[in-house]
C-alpha cells in the first residue's frame, strides 16, 4: 500500500487518473476531475457495486432521484436543524477545525484524536499554546453543511432549494412508489448512485473529503424485529464485496462500532468499515440501523398487501463514498518493487525500481494493452490492430488499448504496471507468421506465448464483470 498520499496524488495527475479542478485558472480548492484512467476505474467500481447490490439481489431496485430538493424535505428530514458541524477556530494559529474531525485535519492517528479531545474539553489547539476557551480558541459554532440555491429566473422570486448532502432522502420520498410498482412486500431495497454535496469545514486529503462527491447507498426497508439480522447480513455482504470482488486487502480495513456517544441522534446502531489511508484510519463505508426515523419524518407508512395493519418500516443503510473508495483502492493497490534482471554474459545483474498498481483485474482501467514490438513494422501493427478489434468484439465490457508509442518493450511494460493493467499482449516479429503472441502478466512479470486466437477464448469474462 501507499505510505505517502502525495505519491498517489502525483501518480494520479501524471498518468491521468485525477486532475485538480480548474487547473488553468488557478484551481478550485479540494475539487477534482477524473481523467481518462480515473473514469474507467471509478466506473468499473460503480458497476461492480451495482451488480452486487442491485442486479444480483432479488429484492433490490435502482433509483436515480433529484439532486436538488425544496426546503420542506430538509425540514422534515431534520437536516435544516441538525446537519451541521461544530466549528472551532484557533485565533493563535488561524487553523479552523471541524471539531469532530480534528483528528483528520491533524493526521487522524491516536495522538491527534487525543489532541482533538483536548481542544474540545480544554480549549487547547495543537499549535502548541495552551489556549483557554473564548480567548485564543474561538467558541464552537454550528455550521450547516448544505448548499442552498435559488430556483427560478428572477433572483428575488427564486424559491430556495438545497443540494442533497446524501442520496438517501430522495430514496425515502420514493418508498411508496416502489411498494406500488416494484415490489409490495418487505424486505425491500432501494439503491442509488449519485452526487452529494456538503459544504465541508475541513475538506482535504485528496479525494477523501471533498465538497462534491458520489455516494453509493442502499436503503433496506424491513420489519423492526428482523433489523439486527439484516444489519449483520449487509455488513457481511459489504466486506465480502470489498475483499472478494474489489480486492481491498483484509489488513487494510477494520470495523469501528460506534458507542452510544458517537451515534447520530436517529441511529440505533452504526458500524463503519474504516480503511487505513496513508494519513491514518478513516471511514470508508457506514452501516447504520436508522430505525423508523426517516420514514416517520416524512410521514410514510407501509401496509402489507392483503390488508395487514400499517406500520413504519425500519431502515438499514449501507452508505459508501465512491470517491473515497477510489482513493482507498488506489492506496491499497500501490506498491513499489525492486526488480533484478540477470545481466547475462558475465555482466552484473541490473536492479530496477518499478511502481505497480496491483488492481484486481475486474476493476483495472485497462484490462489489456496490445502492442506491436516495433511500432513502425506494418505487419505487426496491422496484426495488433486486428487483435484489438477482435478482442473488443469478443469482450465488449472490457477496455482494451492499442499501445503504439516507441520506447523499449521493458519501458512500455513498466508504464502499464504503473496504471495497473493486468496483461500486456505483444505482437513480435514471429507473430504474423506463427499466429502466436506474448502475454505478459503484471504481477509475476511472467511471459507466455499463446496463439492469438486463444486470447479470444481465454477467460476474459472474469475481467471487468
Ligand atoms: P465523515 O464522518 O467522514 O464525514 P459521515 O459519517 O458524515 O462521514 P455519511 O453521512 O455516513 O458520512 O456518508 C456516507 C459515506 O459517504 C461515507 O462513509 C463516505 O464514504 C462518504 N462521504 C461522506 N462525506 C464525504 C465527503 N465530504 N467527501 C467524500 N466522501 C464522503
Amino acid at each position: 500500500g501507499a505510505k505517502d498520499l502525495q505519491e498517489i496524488v502525483r501518480l494520479c495527475k501524471t498518468r491521468g487518473f485525477v486532475f485538480a479542478s480548474n487547473d488553468i485558472h488557478g484551481g478550485f480548492a479540494n475539487s477534482f476531475d477524473f481523467g481518462p484512467l480515473g473514469v474507467l476505474l471509478k466506473r468499473n467500481i460503480e458497476q461492480s457495486w451495482w451488480r452486487r447490490f442491485v442486479t444480483e439481489q432479488d429484492a433490490c431496485y435502482g433509483l436515480d432521484s433529484s439532486v436538488m430538493l425544496p426546503p420542506v424535505v430538509w425540514e422534515k428530514s431534520g437536516h435544516l436543524q441538525n446537519f451541521s458541524d461544530p466549528l472551532v477556530d484557533c485565533r493563535n494559529c488561524g487553523k479552523r477545525y471541524r471539531a469532530d474531525h480534528l483528528c483528520e485535519a491533524e493526521g487522524n492517528d491516536e495522538t491527534n484524536r487525543q489532541a482533538m479531545r483536548e481542544v474540545l474539553s480544554n480549549g487547547k489547539c495543537p499549535c502548541g499554546k495552551l489556549q483557554p476557551w473564548g480567548e485564543e480558541v474561538s467558541k464552537v459554532r454550528d455550521f450547516n453543511l448544505m448548499f442552498e440555491t435559488l430556483v427560478g429566473p428572477v433572483v428575488e422570486d427564486g424559491a430556495a432549494a438545497f443540494f442533497r448532502p446524501e442520496t438517501a432522502q430522495g430514496t425515502y420520498l420514493n418508498f411508496g412508489n416502489y411498494t406500488k410498482t416494484a415490489q409490495p412486500r418487505l424486505p425491500l431495497g432501494i439503491a442509488q448512485v449519485g452526487k452529494a454535496f456538503r459544504n465541508e469545514v475541513t475538506p482535504g486529503q485528496f479525494l477523501f473529503r471533498t465538497r462534491e462527491f458520489e455516494q453509493m447507498e442502499l436503503q433496506w426497508f424491513c420489519r423492526d424485529e428482523e433489523a439486527e439480522q439484516w444489519f449483520d447480513h449487509w455488513l457481511a455482504e459489504g466486506l465480502s464485496w470489498l475483499h472478494g470482488t474489489i480486492g481491498v486487502r483484509p489488513e487494510s480495513v477494520r470495523l469501528c462500532e460506534h458507542d452510544a456517544s458517537q451515534l447520530a441522534h436517529y441511529a440505533r446502531r452504526t458500524t463503519d468499515i474504516e480503511f487505513k489511508y496513508p494519513f491514518g484510519w478513516g471511514e470508508l463505508w457506514g452501516f447504520a440501523n436508522r430505525g423508523t426515523y426517516d420514514l416517520s419524518c416524512h410521514g410514510v407508512e407501509y401496509r402489507e398487501p392483503g390488508g395487514g395493519k400499517s406500520f413504519v418500516p425500519t431502515v438499514i443503510e449501507p452508505a459508501l463514498g465512491l470517491n473515497r473508495l477510489v482513493l482507498a483502492v488506489l492506496c491499497d493497490a500501490f506498491r513499489e518493487e525492486t526488480v533484478i534482471t540477470p545481466g547475462g554474459d558475465g555482466a552484473p545483474d541490473k536492479e530496477e525500481k518499478r511502481t505497480v498498481l496491483g488492481f484486481e483485474p475486474s476493476i483495472a482501467p485497462y484490462a489489456l494493452a496490445v502492442m506491436p514490438l516495433v511500432k513502425n513494422n506494418a505487419e505487426q501493427r496491422g496484426m495488433s490492430e486486428q487483435l484489438v478489434r477482435d478482442l473488443r468484439a469478443a469482450s465488449p465490457h472490457l477496455s482494451i488499448v492499442l499501445e503504439t508509442s516507441s520506447g523499449s518493450i521493458g519501458k512500455r511494460y513498466r508504464r502499464y504496471d504503473e496504471i495497473g493493467t493486468p496483461y500486456c499482449v505483444t505482437v513480435d516479429y514471429d507473430a504474423p507468421s506463427t499466429g502466436q503472441v506474448t502475454v505478459r502478466d503484471r504481477d509475476s512479470m511472467a511471459q507466455v506465448r499463446i496463439a492469438a486466437s486463444d486470447l479470444m477464448s481465454m477467460n476474459l469474462t472474469g475481467l471487468q464483470r
